[in-house]
């Protein structure tokens, strides 16, 4: 049978039965599952922008809904010796971490904790991308790094925070946007810059990538949205921070596009 598709994370040609039928979330669907959502809104949109305005965007309004919850969602893109291999490795680091913060609780978040959930958080968002080809803004060769190095990308913001109720959990924002400054070498043809905000239990995770141009300052950004920094690793470490409500968490999932003033471009949620 001729392979169908790609991995996204190693690029070797799979058939369909060669892919792993994992969800995004892996373990997390047995545990953190909000009971109150049983289906997946799903809207997507793109608009265009005055170029000299600094931003394009262009595609118009989709939505479906989907029987079950978003942290049920399939996504075969990854082959099984990716899943089983480093992505598994990747979770199993992390899961401790994650469990303490889906708990509600803040344990101290050393540099080399930060590194392994800033790994995590990005293999999140590399995977989650594809429920929505069109706003997919992480490019291939990011990800090959990525696999390489277990690091996100440089330019990546990734920042955490906890929730008041966990009635979000398992559900999930992804806003993807083609940025365009001048003076640009070309108009973007696909997404160059996304963010993705989900929550697992109590624990509220966010991150940003953009074109090095737009750059913001990865501590200014995390005090914005109220959220404590992961990625990249500064000192000192991150404290304990304000809880969220849900109100709370969907102003920060929007403030990056809101601040651009992007209409409303999500993979929802709820
Ligand atoms: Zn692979």
């Amino acid at each position: 049978m001729q392979p169908a598709t790609r991995c996204i994370c190693c690029d070797t040609p799979c058939t369909r039965n060669q892919l792993s039928k994992e969800h995004a979330w892996g373990w997390l669907r047995r545990k953190y599952r909000s009971p109150g959502v049983t289906r997946t809104h799903h809207l997507t949109s793109k608009a265009i922008r005055n170029p000299s305005t600094g931003v394009l965007f262009d595609r118009g309004w989709n939505e479906a809904r989907h029987a079950g919850a978003p942290i049920d969602q399939p996504l075969r893109v990854v082959c099984k010796p990716c899943n089983n291999g480093w992505m598994s490795q990747v979770q199993v680091r992390a899961r401790p971490i994650i469990e303490h913060l889906a708990d509600g609780s803040w344990p101290e978040l050393d540099p080399e904790k930060r590194r392994i959930l800033a790994a995590w958080v990005t293999l999140f968002v590399m995977t989650i991308e594809f429920r929505d080809p069109p706003t997919i803004a992480t490019s291939k060769a990011a990800r090959m790094t990525f696999r390489r190095t277990l690091q996100p990308p440089r330019d990546w913001i990734i920042v955490a925070g906890l929730c008041s109720a966990p009635g979000l959990s398992g559900t999930f924002w992804h806003r993807g946007a083609a940025l365009y400054y001048e003076p640009a070498v070309a108009i973007p043809k696909a997404c160059n810059t996304q963010t993705t905000t989900f929550s697992v239990g109590r624990a509220a995770f966010h991150a940003l990538s953009a074109p090095p141009d737009s750059l913001l300052d990865a501590a200014t950004y995390a005090g914005n949205l109220g959220l404590r920094l992961i990625w990249p690793i500064l000192s000192p470490p991150p404290e304990r921070p304000l809880v969220f409500t849900e109100a709370g968490l969907g102003r920060a999932a929007a403030f990056f596009s809101d601040r651009l003033r992007i209409p409303e471009a999500r993979v929802s949620a709820r």
